[in-house]
């Protein structure tokens, strides 16, 4: 994990997901799953630093911890 990456996640607000909820229903918890996200570049179109809201960096975080850092600003169409 970067250096930036760490202290990001210190301030941030992480939310418990439980293993059941995971496992069963469709949870939406990563820039990828964005209507805001860029593929291209993996930027976030409003210019939120989003490297915490990844997903591969988000499944690292619920598996380390069981929680997510769920984007306040994450939208699905
Ligand atoms: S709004 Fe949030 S979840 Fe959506 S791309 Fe930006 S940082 Fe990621």
């Amino acid at each position: 994990m970067s250096e930036s990456l760490k202290k990001n996640s210190r301030s941030l607000i992480k939310d418990a997901v439980k293993a059941r909820d995971f496992n069963n229903l469709n949870l939406i918890y990563s820039c990828e799953q964005c209507s805001y996200f860029q593929p291209q570049n993996g930027l976030c179109n409003l210019g939120f630093p989003n490297q915490v809201h990844r997903q591969d960096n988000q499944l690292k975080s619920y598996n380390m911890s069981g929680k997510f850092a769920f984007c306040r600003y994450l939208e699905i169409d």
